[in-house]
Formats: C-alpha cells, structure tokens, sequence
C-alpha cells in the first residue's frame, strides 16, 4: 500500500500541530505507523490522499451512524449554507433539534446544545452540583467523558479514597472530588457512598465504549439507579457515544433505566460538532438565563451544525428500522468473527451492543478496566496493520470501538469476514 502522500503531510503537520495531530488517538501511536489522512467519505467508504480505498468501521468515531455524508445530511448542510453560518441569535433549527432529542430520549424533558461531548459532560457536572449543593462525582475507571479537568482522574491507591490527577495541569485539589469505582462492580459504589457525604452525581457511560466495548451486567444500572435515588445524588448518563446508537432513545431506552440528566455528542451532529446536555425540567431551569448556573457558547446551536443534526434524528424519527437493519447486520460479523475465533481455535472475547463492538485478543471475560487491560495490544496492531493493508479501516487501538454504519452493505461485512480470516491465518498458522 503506498502512503507516500500522508507520509509527507505527517512530517508537516508535526511542524504546526503538536503530534501532527489535533485529538491524540488519531496519531497511531498504540499500533504504531502513519496516520492516514483522508481526503473523502461517501456511505461506508473512505478513501486516503494516497488514492487508497477503505471500508470504514470507525465512522469518524461514532457520529456516522447512517455512512458518510446521507444525501439528507448533504442537501440539509447547503440549504442553511444559502443563508449563513452563525448568528449568534436564536433560529427555528435549533429549536427543532432540541423537540427531537427531547421526544425520542426517554428521560429528557429539556436540553441544552454545546460544541462537543466535553463541553456536555462538565456542563451537566457543574448543573449536578449546584442542584444538589454537593461537590463530589463519582466515576468509572475506564469511562471516558472527554477531557475536562474533572474526569482525567484515576482511583487513589490503597487506602486514598479521593482520585488522583491522570494528567498533568490537573489539580489535585480538583481531583481529590472525583471518585473513582470500577465497572460492573455495585460494591465498590456502596463503599464511595457510605464513606463520602458529599456525592453530587454519579456519572457513567450505560454502555462503556471507550475501554473497548464493556456492557454492564447483574442489573448494574438498576442498581445504581437505586443508590442515587435513595442518596439525593444525580445519576448522569453520557450517552455521547450510545445516544441514538444503541437505540433511538439510547441506553438508557435498551435497559429502562431512566436518569437525571443525559449528555449526548456524536450521532446528533451528523457528523458536525454537536454536544447537548438535558434531563428533568426541574433541574434544566437552573441553568442561566432562567436560573443562576452559568453555561454559554458563542458557536452553540450553530446553525449549519444543528442542521445536518436535525437531518439525521428526523430520518432516524421517521424510520425506527434502522436499528434492527443495523442489528441484523451487526448480528451477522459478530457470526462471521465468532466462526474465525473458532477455527483457529482461539477464545477471545467478543464484546458486541448493538452495532458497536470490540474484539478483545484476551481469553478473559471483559467486564471492567482491569480485564480489558489484559488484552494483547501487540497482537492487536500486527492484526490492525494486515486489515488496513486489505482495505479495511479499523480503530487504531484495541479499546475502542468498532462502529458499523446502516450503510455497510451484507458484501461488504462478508468481506470483512474474509480478509479476518486470512489475517487470522497469517497471525495464528
Ligand atoms: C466521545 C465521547 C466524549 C467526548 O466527546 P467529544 O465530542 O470528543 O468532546 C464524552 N463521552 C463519551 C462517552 C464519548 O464517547
């Protein structure tokens, strides 16, 4: 495969962007390589500056739930282009998009849009805060809700209860308000809430996608649903990335498990920055201009934006079959991996909810961070690298998730089944 192209490009962008690249996975660092950079997309199909065509099981990190650039999207995005790109004043398209997301996401009655799922997820913290009048969230390890200050933090050792910073320009005396327990594991929340008076909100992604994909069991949302409700503390979702993923009104949909407050990104741009933030009317009032919580953006709502957005849940509103086209095709690769797996006798975990997936190189079950780690990220970049030389586009990283788009074709999964079995036989023979 020539990458003479991106090769070039990278050596420049090192120059003017720190790593070359502005989000740091796209830098290839855990397979190690050249970033590709694209030139174009159409429908499950990406295509590099080399000239090179993939089959694309990233979809720009979750937001391409319909392929790239639906019609619908394209022709929403030049309408609104005819008469401008921002405002900063209200129009009827955010409006729309807004009605939308509250009618289809269970537990949102009101919501606020922002610029992306970071700014979605410290915004809903500080509203949790100043409803509750507590200073103190608790989160997973392994879950990811972007990258403010606040959730770059890990679990104190031994006997620290508090979080300690996971990156540098983290204060400590931030993180020690972070709480962090584990996934999947209900008694080390019981143990953070018996010992810690002041817990504004429990934070969690209901389905976790960014340690590659971990589904809870034993009920474990029921139960935390519980913890919060019988504590005064608010059980915050981040559903950027299972937000009309997983199902029209997400997670929290699939489970019934209803929370506080919601935050979203990813599906409801339609591939433009697009973040919201909602939940119970009550507590959405306190946000200013009505209430005193403050949270603003020059660019939120932004009308191109909320355009392709507003393109995307409508076709979603008006054709709920989707997702069971999207399972049913999900269902069929997760069929095609688990056959491979077997004839080379090889017991790996398959991770799969709904069209988002991990195939984690461990024989362990991956319930939490502490089994997803035991994977084999050398064998995953060996295998990441072969897939990418036959034209298929994988996350570059063993804990992420491979996302499956409504436009991905039977041909094209059956394909992927083929190149993954001779990938299998060059690793495994
Ligand atoms: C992607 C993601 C975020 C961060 O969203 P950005 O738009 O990248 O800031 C937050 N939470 C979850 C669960 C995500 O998957």
């Amino acid at each position: 495969m020539k990458i003479d192209y991106s090769v070039k490009i990278f050596e420049e962008a090192k120059k003017y962007i720190p790593g070359g690249v502005n989000s740091p996975v796209r830098a290839f660092k855990a397979v190690g390589g050249t970033p590709l950079f694209i030139r174009r997309g159409l429908g499950s199909r990406i295509v590099d500056i080399d000239g090179n065509e993939f089959i694309d099981f990233v979809g720009s990190w979750g937001p391409h739930i319909l392929g790239h650039i639906p019609k619908i999207v394209k022709s929403a995005i030049l309408e609104q282009i005819e008469n401008g790109t921002s405002f900063g004043a209200p129009t009827v398209q955010e409006v729309r998009l807004a009605q939308l997301i509250c009618e289809m996401v269970p537990s949102v009655e009101m919501v606020r849009l922002v610029n992306s799922g970071t700014e979605a997820t410290m915004s809903a913290v500080r509203l949790a805060r100043a409803f509750t009048r507590k200073n103190k969230i608790i989160k997973f390890a392994g879950c990811y809700h972007g990258h403010f200050d606040s959730f770059l933090v890990s679990a104190g050792s031994g006997a620290l209860t508090f979080g300690v910073p996971t990156s540098p320009g983290v204060p400590e005396s931030l993180a020690k308000d972070t709480l962090v327990a584990r996934f999947n594991d209900i008694d080390s929340v019981y143990t953070l809430v018996k010992n810690n008076h002041d817990i504004a909100a429990i934070i969690i992604e209901p389905i976790a996608g960014n340690m590659g994909v971990v589904t809870p069991i034993n009920n474990f949302l029921e139960k935390l649903r519980d913890i919060c409700t019988e504590n005064s503390i608010l059980l915050i979702f981040d559903e950027v990335m299972t937000g009309f993923r997983i199902a029209m009104g997400g997670a929290q949909q699939k489970f019934g498990v209803l929370p506080d407050l919601t935050t979203l990104g990813k599906v409801i741009g339609g591939g433009l920055p697009v973040g919201a933030f909602g939940g119970k009317r009550e507590i959405m009032e306190l946000l200013a201009p009505n209430g005193p919580v403050y949270q603003a953006g020059t660019l939120s709502g932004n009308p191109l934006a909320v355009s392709a957005g507003q393109a995307i849940l409508k076709f979603i509103h008006d054709n709920p079959h989707i997702y069971i086209a999207l399972e049913n095709k999900s269902k069929l690769l997760e069929d095609g991996i688990r056959e491979n797996l077997r004839r080379f006798n090889k017991n790996f975990t398959l991770n799969r909810a709904g069209s988002m997936f991990t195939l984690f190189f461990t024989e362990k079950l991956v319930v939490d961070l502490d089994s997803a780690m035991t994977a084999d990220t050398q064998l995953y970049a060996q295998y990441f690298h072969k897939m990418l030389e036959r034209g298929i586009y994988l996350p570059c990283s063993q804990f992420e998730a491979v996302f499956l788009s409504y436009s991905h074709t039977e041909e094209e999964i059956k394909h992927f089944i083929k190149m993954q079995y001779e990938v299998f036989k060059e690793l495994f023979e």
